[in-house]
């Protein structure tokens, strides 16, 4: 009964990065209130916070389309609020 795979929906647009969790809700992010963005060197896994300490993280490994969302990150996220953080429980 009980599923932990949760459906993600992401939509991203000029001006902003959504997540639809589904039963979960949604999240919305907008590209000039973001405040940090960790860049997993693990994973490749994303950690995004807005400036009202809103936000998520972006698993591009367990999503579908996962690459091209980074992709699209990439593009969007200002490059002054890109730093690199370690996987949880990862090892050096
Ligand atoms: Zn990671």
């Amino acid at each position: 009964m009980c599923s932990a795979r949760v459906a993600v929906t992401v939509v991203i647009d000029p001006d902003r990065i959504l997540l639809i969790a589904g039963d979960a809700g949604l999240v919305e992010l907008d590209w000039a209130s973001l405040a940090l963005a960790g860049v997993c060197k693990h994973c490749g896994h994303w950690d995004l916070t807005d400036v009202h300490g809103a936000g998520f993280v972006v698993e591009p490994k367990s999503w579908r389309g996962g690459q091209k969302i980074v992709r699209r990150l990439r593009e969007r996220v200002p490059e002054g609020v890109v730093y690199e953080v370690r996987h949880p429980g990862a090892s050096e």
